[in-house]
């Protein structure tokens, strides 16, 4: 039998779990191909197939989406609902599988199972069988597969933690600390971005993310909030904000979010407060979408580093 092929499309949660996902696919044998780095063609893709109202990250999703369609056995597509207890995804999340299943004509099969930990700590062990019985492979496989997965996930947002960024932005570099504030599939997408991090860089910046700060630490600061946060996402980006916020290393703080995306406006808005009531430290808040110039992005990138460093001096 030739070996299958799994479709993994590199956008949204692919910036967080493809260590998991690629290693659970490869543990069970099967080959992977993700789709390329977002480029020109697959966010024209996208912006001509997802609905206008949709933000820029689940546009380009499409695109990645459409780029594998013709070239996998399946694709795997996620119906993310929550990833804690107690929290959710975005909602725009939910929706993509069958928003996408509407759209493409003739696709593989998806391997679209539902990932809800919301309430149940054993709902991991349904996923594992719903996956198995879509790529027909056997459970208990699947499962050691999975605890391989896990292991590798695990360590890698260890190194995360450990203060580097994902692989293609190397580690800190050393330079003006400041923090860079967004969803992993903004922030590490250099395409969708504009290639922010490495402009940061030219101008004296080291970089930090959310990603590197330890989950307990984003707990504990996100507990300032008076009311929980549900979304996993924004309680990640208020806790770490607010971390950044009092440390005294970071001269800075960037807060990177989509246009037409509700959780980061109300985040955004939210440590733009703190930040201002705090008056400790710059904070930028900027807003990409498929319409965003690089030139004006260059002139606040420089007129924002050049207030740090002289405030630094
Ligand atoms: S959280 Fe915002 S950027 Fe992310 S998918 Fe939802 S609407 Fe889009």
């Amino acid at each position: 039998m030739t070996q299958r092929t799994v479709g993994i499309p590199k956008g949204l949660l692919y910036h967080y779990y493809h260590t998991l996902w690629t290693t659970f696919f490869l543990e069970l044998g099967f080959d992977i191909k993700v789709s390329p780095d977002t480029n020109k063609k697959i966010m024209q893709m996208g912006i001509t197939s997802a609905v206008d109202e949709a933000c820029l990250p689940v546009k380009v999703f499409y695109g990645h989406v459409l780029e594998l369609a013709d070239q996998v056995d399946y694709l795997f597509l996620p119906r993310m609902v929550s990833v804690a207890r107690k929290e959710y995804m975005c909602p725009k999340l939910l929706g993509l599988p069958d928003m996408l299943r509407a759209y493409c004509v003739n696709p593989p099969p998806f391997i679209d199972v539902t990932v809800n930990l919301r309430n149940k700590d054993g709902h991991i062990d349904q996923v594992i069988k719903d996956i198995c019985t879509i790529i027909q492979v056997p459970v208990p496989q699947g499962k050691r597969a999975w605890e391989k997965a896990e292991a590798a996930q695990k360590r890698y947002e260890e190194y995360l933690h450990a203060g580097h960024l994902p692989s293609g932005f190397c580690c800190l570099v050393g330079g003006y600390p400041i923090a860079v504030l967004g969803h992993g599939y903004n922030v590490y997408d250099s395409y969708i971005n504009l290639g922010l991090i490495q402009k940061l860089r030219d101008l004296g910046a080291d970089v930090h993310t959310k990603e590197m700060v330890a989950p307990e630490i984003v707990d504990r600061f996100a507990q300032k909030l008076p009311k929980k946060m549900f979304w996993t996402f924004g309680k990640q980006l208020v806790g770490s904000g607010l971390y950044y916020l009092s440390a005294p290393e970071i001269k800075g703080i960037i807060f990177l979010a989509s246009f037409g995306c509700g959780p980061d406006s109300m985040v955004g808005e939210l440590l733009e407060r703190w930040a201002t009531r705090a008056k400790k430290k710059p904070f930028m808040f900027l807003t990409i979408d498929e319409h965003s110039g690089e030139a004006g992005m260059v002139t606040r990138l420089e007129a924002f580093m050049d207030m740090i460093k002289r405030r630094v001096s």
